[in-house]
């Protein structure tokens, strides 16, 4: 078989029903249990993929488990040169990727690039990994007595992730794992599925050997089944701030590592000397970008009273520019990604009215480039949303951008720092010093000054505080290497006669 076919019969595949990737190749398992994938374009099911059982998950960890015997002894040069030709072919193909992405989770085309770039920026970080294994080296600690630490990977991984991001978000966590010598198990979105199954046959072309990145599809039977499973030593999962806790706690009551990052409701705090223009442009972008449907959309902006009516004015005329449509067809913004999500996110438009708040831009019912059938909803904008209104207080993720007034930078701060997610935020400002204290003093993990989607690049780590994030490791950069790496001290003394003797008391320095 070579590699070409390889792909190719990975997307004839998935034209009807998608199976998992197991030792290298496509594995129905044996459960009978399936779920649809949408176009969220054009509303209908465009194929079905299996949900496993704890007894494929079971042959999965095996199959990674056997594969990492010999995964965990190729050498660090051997290791990223295999993400390093992986880099390059995601490179050259990644517009494939780009339409698969499109067309199972409705994100623009452009925006399904720039997932895949910042996701590739992972890859490229892991590439250098190297570096990040050199330990400490303390010489003579003792007379003739060295100490050292070695870097050395945990096993099998799991890694669980959410439908926003099908390839950024397991490019984040298994590009390092790999790099780091661990075997993965990737258990995706079952809601965007064929990403996962690309990405696993261009790893295979790429020389990553068998077994070694295992794809698992399913839903709550095989997260179980890898939060319980004796052989999965981590777990990496991204999704919603409940199931984000749910994974922390049952996966370390089986005594694994777990970093478990959960939602958000990310706020722009608007000072009058912001420039207003970029401000709402900012706005706008970080607002409506990917249909809302972004960990770091930015879905309240908290916008000081003298300047509100201004800010809020700009934000509406841009919003009247956006197209809304198919986007494989250059619209601006896509659908939802199912029907229920968007008559969720729809239905708190009216509860922003009962709460009263005021409608300035309601997105239902616009006119789309594309299929009724889509699941669409038009960019929404909600003025003087109260506190302590559910419009203000859910992760609502969709198009739907409040307005909060506030009289000034300390009642901003305090409304950021009661929120019970603390993910991404941003100050737009001409103040330095204002931009200083609001660094140092808002209790939130990633912080943009005049930038209203602060990811930080591959190599700083990704995360948030409180209920943005569950465990202390965050994402990529430094702190995936560590979370993807046991450390061992070793001591060691070359034999010497002089060293000989008995002596039971507390080993101590001379
Ligand atoms: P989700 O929590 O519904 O699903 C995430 C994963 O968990 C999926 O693989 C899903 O199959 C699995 N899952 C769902 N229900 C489960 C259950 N009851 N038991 C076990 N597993 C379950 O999240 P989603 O809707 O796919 O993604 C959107 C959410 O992810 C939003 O809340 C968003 O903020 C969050 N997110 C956070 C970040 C971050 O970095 N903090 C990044 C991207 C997305």
């Amino acid at each position: 078989m070579t590699d070409t076919t390889t792909l190719e019969q990975t997307k004839q595949s998935a034209t009807t029903i998608l199976d998992h990737w197991v030792d290298g190749k496509t594995w129905a398992g044996s459960s009978t249990r399936t779920a649809p994938v949408y176009n969220p374009a054009l509303g209908t099911v465009q194929r079905e993929v299996r949900l496993a059982s704890t007894a494929d998950v079971d042959q999965a960890v095996a199959s990674a488990s056997a594969a990492w015997a010999q995964w965990r002894d190729s050498s660090i040069s051997k290791r990223t040169a295999v993400l390093f030709a992986f880099r390059e072919l995601l490179n050259a193909r990644k517009q494939e990727l780009a339409e698969i992405l499109t067309s199972e989770h409705g994100k623009v085309l452009s925006d399904a690039l720039g997932e895949i770039a910042r996701g590739m920026e992972v890859v490229e970080f892991a590439c250098g990994l190297g570096h990040l294994t050199k330990g400490a080296y303390s010489e003579n600690v003792s007379t003739g007595v060295d100490v050292y630490t070695l870097k050395q990977p945990l096993g099998v991984v799991g890694i669980i992730s959410p439908f926003n991001f099908p390839a950024m978000v397991p490019l984040w966590f298994f590009s390092i794992a790999l790099a780091a010598g661990n075997a993965v198990i990737l258990k995706p979105s079952e809601k965007d599925p064929s990403a996962a199954n690309w990405m696993a046959a261009l790893l295979k072309e790429a020389g990553l050997p068998d077994g070694v990145l295992n794809v698992v599809h399913g839903d709550k039977e095989s997260v179980d089944a890898l939060l319980e499973h004796p052989d999965v030593r981590a777990i990496s999962f991204v999704g919603s701030t409940p199931i984000a806790k749910y994974v922390y706690e049952t996966a370390t009551g089986h005594g694994k590592r777990v970093q478990a990052l959960g939602g958000a409701k990310n706020h722009m705090l608007v000072l009058p000397d912001a420039d207003l223009d970029l401000a709402a442009d900012a706005a706008v972008n970080a607002g409506f970008g990917s249909a809302g449907e972004r960990c770091m959309a930015i879905s309240v902006v908290l916008a000081v009273d003298t300047i509100a009516d201004e800010f809020v004015t700009k934000v509406s005329e841009r919003m009247a520019t956006l197209r809304t449509g198919d986007g494989t067809r250059g619209s601006d913004m896509g659908p939802l990604i199912t029907e229920v999500h968007r008559d969720k996110v729809a239905s708190y438009i009216d509860v922003a009215a009962a709460d009263g708040a005021s409608v300035v831009v309601d997105g239902r019912g616009i006119e789309v480039d594309g299929d009724p059938d889509g699941f669409w909803l038009g960019p929404t904008l909600i003025d003087n949303v109260p506190t302590s209104s559910s419009v203000y207080l859910d992760e609502i993720f969709g198009p739907v951008l409040s307005v909060v007034r506030i009289d000034g930078y300390e009642e901003g701060l305090g409304i950021i720092n009661s929120s019970q997610y603390g993910n991404g935020t941003a100050i737009f400002t001409n103040d330095g010093g204002a931009a200083r204290r609001f660094q140092r003093e808002v209790h939130v993990g990633m912080i943009g000054i005049n930038v209203p989607i602060p990811v930080p690049v591959a190599y700083h780590s990704f995360g948030g505080w409180k209920a943005s994030l569950f465990g202390d490791a965050k994402a990529y950069g430094p702190h995936g290497f560590d979370f993807f790496t046991q450390e061992k001290a070793v001591t060691s003394r070359w034999l010497d006669p002089s060293h000989g003797g008995l002596n039971l008391g507390f080993p101590q320095h001379d």
